[in-house]
C-alpha cells in the first residue's frame, strides 16, 4: 500500500508516536512490501533513499513502532524478527526452507474462536494463525527430506 506523508502523520498521531522524516520513511517502506523484512532488510531497502539512516536508527524505530502498535512483530521459529506494517487481521504461510512469510487473508480463518470450554475465562482480543511448510520452490530442495507430518 503507498502512503502520503498526511496518511503516516495521522497514523503517528493516532498512536502518539513522534514524527521524524527518518521514521516516516522507515515506515512507509514497511507498509509499502508485502516480504515482511528483518530490521536489517529494512534498513537496505530504506538506505537506498536515504543513505544517511544508521543501522541503529532502523533498530530503534522499528522498536518505537511496534511498542506503539504501528507495527507488528512475526518470528519466525528462532529465526531474527521479522516486521509487518499491516496490522490489519490477517494470517501467514511461513516457509522453513527459505523462511519466505506470505499474507493470507480469509475470513473463515478470521472468524476462528475457542469453544467455552478452552476460552477459560479468557477475554480474547485476537488471533493470528500460522502456516508451516515449504513454499513451490522449496518443495523440489526438499523432496526427499519432507518434513514429519503431525
Ligand atoms: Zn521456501
Ligand atoms: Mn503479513
Amino acid at each position: 500500500m503507498k502512503l502520503d506523508l498526511q496518511d503516516i502523520e495521522a497514523r503517528f498521531r493516532r498512536h502518539d508516536v513522534r514524527l521524524t522524516r527518518q521514521r516516516a520513511a522507515i515506515y512507509a517502506a514497511l507498509v509499502e512490501t508485502t516480504s515482511h523484512p528483518s530490521a536489517d532488510d529494512l534498513y537496505r531497502i530504506v538506505t537506498r533513499q536515504q543513505p544517511m539512516m544508521s543501522r541503529n536508527t532502523v533498530y530503534y524505530t522499528l522498536s518505537v513502532l511496534r511498542n506503539a502498535g504501528l507495527v507488528r512483530e512475526v518470528n519466525v521459529g528462532h529465526d531474527m524478527a521479522r516486521y509487518d506494517g499491516n496490522v490489519s487481521m490477517h494470517h501467514h504461510l511461513i516457509c522453513l526452507g527459505c523462511g519466505q512469510i506470505m499474507d493470507v487473508m480469509d475470513e473463515e480463518l478470521n472468524r476462528l474462536h475457542l469453544s467455552s470450554g478452552q476460552a477459560r475465562g479468557f477475554d480474547v482480543l485476537g488471533h493470528r494463525v500460522e502456516f508451516h511448510g515449504y513454499c513451490v520452490s522449496c518443495q523440489q530442495v526438499h523432496r526427499n527430506v519432507s518434513p514429519r507430518r503431525r
